[in-house]
């Protein structure tokens, strides 16, 4: 049984890029680049809550990073460095050597430096603190939406909820969407290039990890605005409409801008060969009211909207 320090070094300490001091001293030293803000943020995957004691342990470290990657992608923020504090039942190294190969991998990708952590014996559960970098002032944030913005969000909402539906056995998929659907659920892409090119041009932004409803609802709530929404699906109620509206986990953003940034936002989904959809807009009313509608403009009545974890 390798210690817990043979561990720490073997599997999370990596060397670092951008960095003074990392793994190995009893705290971390960064040099920020000069006159930028730091924007901080930190999320825990809990086992049995936010995945299965099964689960593949590659994936499982791709997505707990991603999932806080993705928060500074919501921020407009430059992701840096990251901690990572790891609770494991056992010393088990196939087990930690796969998680670390998909956590670095998503390090990697994003140009992360892990700088630090914490490493203990208990039921699995990760918690990772992340920092990334703004110009002063223009971070994005949920509090921005103003009556007449467009609502946009970026790729296909719904479908890791959908790969979950399947592997649960509630639905059956087919090839290609099943592959596609799988994908979002276990490798989800932080969409850190569509964060950053939206300073200057979104009002309000918020990553999907609660459902698109749920989350509107936080940007709605915090701007003190109402929506009406236009989904371009049945009304009649069906799995696909439940999971793109109140599905969770996707790690898109969804954002409101001016209608005079309509030909910007056009033309980041462009270059960015990401889709963005225009899925309704904001108005003054009643903060955090959702009018939703098919593009028939019927009215669609909605269950639930999205996951809440003491709801
Ligand atoms: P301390 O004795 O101060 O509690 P630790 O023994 O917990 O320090 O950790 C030793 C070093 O390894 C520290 O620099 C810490 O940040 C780093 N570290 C511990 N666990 C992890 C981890 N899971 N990932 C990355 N770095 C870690
Ligand atoms: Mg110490």
């Amino acid at each position: 049984m390798p210690s817990e320090f043979e561990l720490i070094d073997r599997y999370f300490n990596r060397p670092t890029a951008h960095t003074t001091l990392g793994v190995g001293d009893d705290g971390a030293i960064i040099r920020p680049s000069p006159g930028m803000e730091l924007v901080i943020s930190t999320d825990m995957l809990v086992v049995g809550t936010h995945f299965l004691s099964d689960a593949d342990p590659e994936a499982l470290g791709w997505k707990t990073l991603a999932v806080n990657v993705s928060d500074m992608a919501a921020m407009g923020a430059q992701p840096r460095w990251a901690l990572l504090a790891a609770a494991l039942p056992a010393a088990t190294e196939s087990w930690i050597e796969k998680f670390s190969r998909g956590f670095f991998c998503c390090a990697d990708v994003f140009g992360i430096d892990v700088i630090g952590g914490d490493t203990t014996k208990g039921p699995r559960n990760f918690c990772v603190t992340i920092l990334g970098e703004v110009p002063p002032g223009s971070a994005l944030l949920r509090s921005g939406a103003q009556p007449g913005d467009q609502i946009w969000v970026s790729g296909r909402p719904g479908r890791a909820a959908l790969g979950l539906a399947h592997m649960q056995g509630r639905t059956v998929l087919h090839e290609p969407v099943l592959g596609e659907c799988l994908a979002a659920l276990h490798r989800p892409q932080p969409r850190v290039t569509l964060g950053l090119s939206l300073r200057g041009i979104a009002n309000a932004t918020i990553d999907v990890s609660d459902g698109l409803l749920a989350d509107l609802g936080h940007i709605l709530k915090s701007s003190g605005v109402a929506a009406k929404l236009a989904i371009n699906m049945s009304p009649e109620p069906s799995l696909d409409r439940e999971c793109y509206l109140a599905g969770g986990d996707d790690y898109e953003l969804l954002f409101t801008s001016p209608p005079s940034r309509h030909a910007d936002v056009a033309a980041l989904s462009a270059s960015l060969s990401l889709a963005l959809t225009c899925i309704g807009n904001v108005e003054a009313g009643e903060a955090g009211q959702i009018d939703l509608r098919d593009a028939d403009g019927q009215p669609i009545e909605i269950g639930h909207s999205g996951y809440d974890h003491f709801g």
